[in-house]
């Protein structure tokens, strides 16, 4: 018997248990094969960013690694998943497939299709829970439908026994043995740099493996360290870019190199108590981005609040500079242009400059969510399909469980509030104060206004 396992979000062999799984069935090296398919091929599944197409490259390398330590090769392609699973199974002489759950709409039409397929030719498929702390099909509330507002969905996730992480199977045998069986029958293995995922000219990821160790156990590296010297500031902390008090997983939660499980539990030794709680209440964030984008697939594109779909928001296009002005960190707001020049440099910004710099673009610049979360999609390491659009839908206040509207963050507060003695700023607005930084692109007290003006409109108030 040989079972492939269909990579996706995933890429770790720790705590997997469609892995798991597929181990028990085998008795020798070859019995299991992995397999990416990179899927620019699928209507609706959106083609990665640019960044997340970095940390990708590297992630599939590591992962190439730790399972040839498993004697379990792991085959790279690009298309049509259906179409590859399926030659590959013939060719194979596979009788089972294996994958981890996703939860958009389009991903789950493809397995469903996929899984109504393969039996016919013989192939058992089966799914594994993998990537969420708990199934967002598994939480209701009281009245049977999905959580729209974050509280009562935490307090019903937080009440329930979370998963503990398994270790990785064990080894199978001589990873050489394998790879003969495999190219023995005409399967090629594929080549990463076949899919073309790191950046060429210009290479704005250059000096990214200074800042990322974008492996499994750098993963769990980055875990412990954070666990051991910062968890416990988390809660005192956690709020202030500078601090360097928050876990830094997100791009590994996303790829699947670290598992939920693993930080639930990790989390379980952080002294200060309340940084623990914060710190599992985020991951419980996380859950609850998916838990929405399961049940309503239309987040990405569409206001969840519908009366925004009358809000005056311009396109970028509509406003080329200004919007240019945002992503290169040019708006003359510190804390934001900090936070635009961070993510450019590394792929990353702290949470709190998120919401600002998102604030600034939707509510004072004017300009549509979707046009920032499609910058944020392409510079992330952590652009996943939930989280972001999720996020972007909460600041601009079109979302299910969004900030109240009055609530416009002002940066400059922000900045004295959360980088007072301006070591954030300072780090990447190196000019900041000086006669080379702009002026302020808008008035913040008069945008306010006019956006309030705006949502008074919508609303009816008006
Ligand atoms: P920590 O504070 O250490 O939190 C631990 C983990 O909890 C994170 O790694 C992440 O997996 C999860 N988490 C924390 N906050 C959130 C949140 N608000 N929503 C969902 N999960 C959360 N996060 C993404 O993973 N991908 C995105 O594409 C993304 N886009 C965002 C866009 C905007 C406009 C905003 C305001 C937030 C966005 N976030 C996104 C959420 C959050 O900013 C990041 O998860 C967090 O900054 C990652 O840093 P960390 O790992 O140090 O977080």
């Amino acid at each position: 018997s040989r079972t492939i396992h269909w990579y996706r979000d995933d890429l770790r062999v720790e705590d997997n248990p469609g892995l798991i799984a597929a181990c028990e069935h085998a008795e020798a090296p070859g019995d299991v094969v992995g397999l990416y398919v990179l899927d620019e091929h699928t209507p609706g599944i959106r083609p990665l960013g640019g960044a997340a197409k970095w940390w990708l490259h590297h992630a599939l390398e590591s992962l190439h690694k730790d399972l040839q330590q498993l004697g379990i090769p792991l085959l790279i392609r690009a298309g049509d998943p259906q179409r590859i699973l399926l030659e590959l199974a013939e060719a194979s002489g596979a009788d089972r497939v294996h994958w981890s759950r996703r939860y958009g709409g389009p991903e789950r039409e493809l397995d469903a299709a996929i899984k109504a397929d393969l039996p016919d030719k013989g192939v058992t498929v089966e799914s594994f829970a993998a990537t969420m702390l708990e199934e967002p099909w598994k939480l209701q509330t009281t009245t049977g439908g999905p959580y729209k507002v974050f509280t009562p969905f935490w307090k019903a996730l937080s009440a329930r026994d979370i998963a503990m992480p398994e270790p990785a199977p064990a080894p199978l045998g001589d990873i050489s043995n394998a790879t003969a069986r495999l190219t023995g029958s005409g399967i090629e293995l594929g080549s990463l740099e076949g899919l073309d995922l790191l950046p060429r000219s210009p290479n704005w990821a250059k000096g990214w493996h200074e800042i990322w160790d974008p492996t499994e156990s750098g993963g769990h590296q980055q875990l412990r360290t954070f666990i051991d010297d910062d968890a416990d500031r988390y809660h005192s902390h956690g709020q202030e870019p500078a601090a360097e008090a928050t876990s830094r997983l997100s791009p590994f939660l996303r790829f699947g190199q670290i598992s939920p499980h693993q930080v639930w539990e990790a989390a379980g030794s952080i002294k200060d108590s309340q940084s623990k709680t914060r710190f599992r209440t985020e991951l419980g964030w996380r859950d609850f981005a998916w838990h929405l984008l399961y049940h309503f697939p239309q987040i990405p594109d569409v206001n969840m609040r519908s009366e925004f779909d009358n809000y005056p928001w311009k396109s970028a296009q509509e406003d080329p500079d200004t919007f240019q002005a945002w992503t290169a960190g040019l708006t003359g707001f510190g804390l934001v242009d900090a936070g635009m020049r961070e993510l450019w440099g590394t792929g990353h910004m702290h949470n709190r400059v998120r919401m600002v710099t998102a604030s600034l673009l939707v509510k004072n610049l004017g300009i549509d969510w979707r046009e920032g979360e499609a910058w944020f999609w392409d510079t992330l390491v952590d652009a996943d399909a939930a989280s972001n659009p999720v996020n972007w839908q909460w600041v601009a206040g079109s979302g299910a469980d969004a900030a109240p509207y009055f609530r416009i963050f002002n940066p400059e507060r922000q900045q004295d509030r959360f980088d007072p003695d301006m070591r954030y700023v300072r780090t990447w607005v190196p000019e900041y104060g000086t006669e080379k930084y702009p002026d302020p692109l808008v008035d913040l007290k008069e945008t306010r206004r006019n956006a309030l003006a705006d949502y008074d409109t919508i609303t009816g108030k008006n």
